[in-house]
This record gives structure tokens, C-alpha cells and sequence, in this order.
């Protein structure tokens, strides 16, 4: 089980796809005591992983503190980052204080194509050294890629990059519109060019000793099951199963991606929230409509419930990118 929290909405990049629209620091973002206990409730309830994300977490002063608290809590700290702040010391200092992994974004072998999507001139680069500097110190890293229409051709070649680099893993973002990538819908993969897409994953996986994972593609359960593998994961969609977010101002959802505010932990306490709150049982319950309701594979895949959320405006609907039709195939599922 994982949480991730927005450590902070200051941002140094302005990538064009941000879901939180970061830039600023927010005047109520918690502050340090009331991380800490947001880190003793996420330890209570069970969860294994704290993901420090953001905005880019590591402005946040207090961070290394916090890292080390998450740490000393028996979770494992890790980071979403742009990683263009790691410089040799930092890594150093997160790898001191307990951070298990960091997960950096790069979504392009073409350094200026990076750029123009992050926003930012020299965002390749400094990403790059990030990943070199956690090499020399001994924090394992994966690459992060948000794929859409213009990178999709060149995610395989990523993956080889990854490999060179040292990562340990190439996390495949599947682009869900919301924040500032709603402006990019049109510009998302259509339901075709992401079944191939993923089927070339399943593909790519065979060829390379780090693990590819799809991420936001729940689908790729039921591809993968198709193709005679046997996925390494529980299920695709962990929103509100075995996962959620909490925003920079402790406000909580199922995912970072689906915009249904459950309630904030300055009001109530995350583990009762994550216990109790009606849009988390009804995740659970596992009741979808449409296709994914039908489907063989829905307990395996789940489908997207943000990116069912942001087209048919019920987090429960039948999953928009997905071509499958179970009773057309006549398969049982797994
Ligand atoms: S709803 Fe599920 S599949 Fe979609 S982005 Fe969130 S965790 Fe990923
Ligand atoms: S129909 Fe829904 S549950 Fe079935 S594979 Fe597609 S997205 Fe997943």
C-alpha cells in the first residue's frame, strides 16, 4: 500500500502536463508538525511507502527531517521528482537520511524536446546529472515518462537510456487530463495507440533486466493476461484500494489524478478517513459501470477511475480508453 503527498506546490520546471498546476508555494501548505503526524497516522493504518512528491518536494526545507521521520517509521520513503535539484550532496543527504528510491522525470531521448515539454531550458541535463548523482551515491532511481502523441514512438528507446543510465526500473505515465494537462487532452494517445502502446511494453519488458511498468494504465493487466504473461502486480487501479494522495494542504483523494476531495486531515484523522470515507468503500466495492462492470478482467485491471471521472463525470463508469469488450471475446478473465 502507498500514499503519495504533494510535500509542496512550489515548483522550479512548468511542465505543460502538471495535474497540480504547481509553480507557487500555497499560503496553507502543513506545516512540519503537522507532517509528522500525517507520517504517524499513514504508519498506522498499515501503508508501506511514502511518496514525497509534488510540486517538486525537495524546496521544502524541512524535507531530509521528514524523509528520516518516514524512515524511522518503518516506511519507505521515496520521491516523484523533476530531478533537476539533485546535485552530488543531495543525494548524498537523502540517501543519509533514509530515502529507499527516486523516481525522476524524462520524457525524451532529445534533450530540447524534454525541455519544451518541462518548460524549462537545461531540464534534460540537470535530470540527467540527477540520475547520475544518485548513482555515485548509492540511491537506486528509475525514469519517469509521461507519454503522449509526439514521445510515443521513442518510449523504447527510453527504456534503453534507462537501462544505461543504471535505473532500476522505466515507469510509463499514461497522461490522465487533469490540471494543467486538461489542456492537452487532444494531444493524449487515443484508445488504439495505447492498446499497441502497451502490448509493445509487454514486448519490451522480454528484452531488458529492469522492470517496465505502466503506470495509469490499468489496462495492461488484461493485455498482459492476454499475451500468456503473468503480471508481477495485484491489479492495475489501486485508487482508494491501496492507494491515495494527500494535496500540500492535507486534503485527501483516491489518486493524483482524480479530483474527488474525501476530506481533509486537518478535520479528520487520515486513518479514519481511509477507513471509513463512502468514496473509498465504494472503490473498494469494485462496482463499475459499463464495460469494466461486464469485464472478466475488472478485478485484475479496475480501469482508470480519474480518467472515467473526467469523461463521464462518475469515478465508477466504464473506463473511456479501453476497447475491450469482454462478451465479444468470450474470455473468463484470469
Ligand atoms: S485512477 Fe487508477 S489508473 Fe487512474 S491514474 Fe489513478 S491510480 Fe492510476
Ligand atoms: S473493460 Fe474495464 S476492467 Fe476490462 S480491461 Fe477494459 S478497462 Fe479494464
Amino acid at each position: 500500500m502507498l500514499v503519495s503527498w504533494n510535500a509542496t506546490n512550489a515548483c522550479n520546471l512548468s511542465c505543460r502536463h502538471c495535474y497540480r498546476d504547481a509553480g507557487r508555494k500555497l499560503a496553507g501548505e502543513l506545516d512540519t508538525a503537522e507532517a509528522v503526524n500525517l507520517i504517524d497516522e499513514i504508519a498506522r493504518v498499515g501503508f508501506k511507502i511514502l511518496i514525497f512528491s509534488g510540486g517538486e518536494p525537495l524546496l521544502r526545507p524541512d524535507i531530509y527531517e521528514l524523509v528520516r521521520y518516514a524512515a524511522s517509521r518503518g516506511l519507505r520513503p521515496v520521491f516523484g521528482t523533476n530531478g533537476t535539484l539533485i546535485t552530488g550532496g543531495v543525494a548524498v543527504k537523502l540517501k543519509k537520511a533514509g530515502a529507499a528510491a527516486v523516481g525522476i522525470s524524462l520524457d525524451s531521448t532529445n534533450p530540447s524536446r524534454h525541455d519544451r515539454f518541462r518548460g524549462t531550458v537545461g531540464a534534460w541535463h540537470a535530470a540527467v546529472e540527477g540520475m547520475k548523482a544518485c548513482r555515485s551515491a548509492g540511491l537506486p532511481f528509475q525514469v519517469h515518462t509521461t507519454v503522449m502523441e509526439w514521445n510515443c514512438r521513442e518510449v523504447e528507446e527510453l527504456t534503453d537510456l534507462a537501462v544505461e543510465l543504471g535505473a532500476t526500473a522505466h515507469h510509463v505515465f499514461f497522461l490522465v487530463p487533469t490540471g494543467r494537462a486538461a489542456n492537452l487532452e487532444e494531444e493524449s494517445l487515443r484508445a488504439a495507440q495505447y492498446e499497441q502502446l502497451l502490448s509493445r511494453l509487454v514486448k519490451k519488458q522480454e528484452e531488458v533486466p529492469i522492470e517496465i511498468k505502466p503506470t495509469c494504465a490499468p489496462q495492461f493487466m488484461r493485455i498482459a493476461f492476454r499475451m500468456g504473461k503473468k503480471p508481477r502486480y495485484r491489479k492495475g487501479c489501486l485508487a482508494g484500494t491501496a492507494y491515495c494522495l494527500v494535496t500540500p494542504e492535507g486534503d485527501v483523494q483516491p489518486c493524483a489524478y482524480l479530483n474527488v476531495r474525501v476530506g481533509s486531515i486537518r478535520e479528520v484523522p487520515f486513518s479514519r478517513l481511509w477507513k471509513e470515507n463512502p468514496v473509498f468503500l465504494r472503490l473498494r466495492s469494485e462496482e463499475y459501470g459499463g464495460r469494466c462492470g461486464r469485464c472478466a478482467y475488472r478485478r485484475a485491471c479496475g480501469g482508470c477511475r480519474a480518467r472515467a471521472y473526467f469523461y463521464h463525470g462518475d469515478y465508477m463508469a466504464e473506463e473511456p480508453w479501453c476497447l475491450y469488450e469482454a462478451r465479444a471475446a468470450g474470455e473468463g478473465g484470469p
